[in-house]
């Protein structure tokens, strides 16, 4: 977006419809975002190519290909957009114990998380990604005060008292205050040369579902490998589970092309066969797919500078990598403080005012850059390949076991903390 200008630039303000507050993007945290800021009362408009049609509810025993884990910060907004309980809940799993595996196939090299010791119910929920989508669409579609449009954002020009938008399909918006929840490339955040910086693993994350010859037992696995690859096994409802293979690019593709006698000769033999022991035989019940894993982080989550009148949420602030499940759920985090923010805003204030965008940045600083820097060193120290990091990283998993105290504040981090006041 940052060059290209729209063909039909709107010339008279009469072209220029006003609203509140506009939301650029329809993923999962721009969709809860608008829900929200429309039910504080705010005039919302949601602009995205992919707003068209609601997303279906997902059905039947074929999962979704997206599939993540929700943290209770996640389940906690969702409650307050009164959206949780209309969820279909037989396709939430609950995760009771975590449990992590280090690369030296020893047994001490583990690390176990546990809901009952941390004296909560679960550590998290594992769900498709379009059943949390449909459930804000069926929410959204009872919310007089936000409007939805399908079209893409190609300009964007900030003034003192808010912004104005161009469309591609020839409209305009002018508005107090925008979002921009358009995902890590954030077309918004580069046309106001907003600083990001980006680093890419040279991995991608192969993801497929697969069905599980022994219970899960409400457990989500991991397992370090030697050479840096990462795999993740997350329980789903039933004798499913959904894989997460962080692996160099050319191991993803080759991955890719695997048929399912293949894929059982691969679980038995990585871990020291591990997978296979603990899950037994394996059933590939999706088509694998591969994304490419990077880290972002946008330097403002305002902007920009001579007049703030843009907020930066969810990937289009800040991306991780995806060993610790963590990346939604803090772009959620996002939406919870903003709203919030907003919610108890002094009335004299009005919703761009510099001083609530400031809170705003303030209190997402520390969240964001503490999960960025755990997940970046957990997945630089188990790619390392020096035998004094290897040992490094075994004898710490093994430690941090032992340790009740760093156990809780890991398991802390993990639930995540909002609240709404
Ligand atoms: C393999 C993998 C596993 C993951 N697992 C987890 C997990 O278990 N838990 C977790 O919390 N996170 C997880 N994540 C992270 C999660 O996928 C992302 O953080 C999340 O999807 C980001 O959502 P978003 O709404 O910010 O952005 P996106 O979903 O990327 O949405 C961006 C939106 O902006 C729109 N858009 C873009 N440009 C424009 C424009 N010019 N005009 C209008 N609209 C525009 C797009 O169409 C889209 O609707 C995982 C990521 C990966 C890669």
């Amino acid at each position: 977006m940052s060059e290209v200008h729209s063909n039909h630039p709107p010339k008279s303000p009469a072209q220029i419809r006003t609203v509140d507050v506009v939301v650029v993007g329809g993923g999962i945290t721009g969709k809860a975002c608008a829900l929200g800021l429309a039910q504080l009362g705010l005039q919302t408009l949601e602009i995205a190519p992919d707003l068209g049609q609601s997303v279906s509810s997902p059905q039947g025993a074929q999962w979704g290909q997206r599939i993540y884990a929700f943290s209770p910060s996640t389940q906690k907004l969702l409650a307050h957009l009164h959206i949780w309980d209309a969820i279909d809940h037989s396709r939430l799993q609950a995760v009771r114990d975590m449990r992590i595996y280090g690369d030296r196939g020893e047994k001490n090299d583990q690390l176990h998380l546990s809901a009952f010791e941390a004296g909560t119910p679960q550590l998290a929920w594992i769900g498709e990604a379009n059943l949390i989508e449909h459930t804000i669409d069926q929410a959204s579609r009872f919310q007089n005060k936000l409007e939805r449009i399908n079209d893409v954002v190609e300009k964007i020009q900030v003034d003192a008292d808010g912004s104005t938008l161009y469309l591609k399909n020839g409209g305009g918006i002018r508005a107090q205050l925008v979002i921009a929840a358009d995902g890590a490339n954030s077309p918004i955040r580069n046309e106001l040369g907003i600083n990001a910086s980006e680093e890419s693993y040279s991995q991608s994350a192969v993801v497929a579902n697969w069905l599980c010859e022994y219970p899960h037992l409400e457990t989500a696995f991991q397992w370090f490998l030697p050479g840096g690859d990462i795999v993740a096994m997350l329980p789903l409802p039933g004798k499913q589970v959904s894989m997460v293979w962080s692996t160099s690019p050319e191991q993803a593709a080759d991955l890719l092309k695997l048929d399912q006698a293949q894929w059982v000769d691969q679980f038995s033999s990585i871990a020291n066969g591990a997978i296979a022991k603990q899950l037994g035989a394996l059933t590939l019940n999706s088509v694998p797919a591969a994304l490419p894993l990077r880290k972002i982080r946008a330097k403002r989550f305002i902007g920009p500078d001579s007049s703030p009148k843009v907020v930066l949420i969810g990937d289009a602030a800040h991306v991780m990598h995806p060993l610790a499940g963590q990346g939604l759920n803090l772009g959620l985090r996002d939406v919870a403080v903003l709203l919030n923010i907003l919610g108890k805003r002094e009335s004299f204030r009005t919703p761009s005012d510099l001083v609530l965008l400031r809170r705003y940045e303030r209190q997402r600083q520390g969240d964001t850059s503490a999960l960025l820097w755990l997940t970046d060193k957990l997945k630089k120290l188990f790619s390392a390949s020096s035998s004094t990091e290897r040992q490094l990283r075994n004898w710490g998993l093994g430690l941090v076991n032992k340790s009740h105290f760093i156990k809780q504040r890991l398991i802390e981090r993990a639930l995540g903390e909002i609240d709404f006041e």
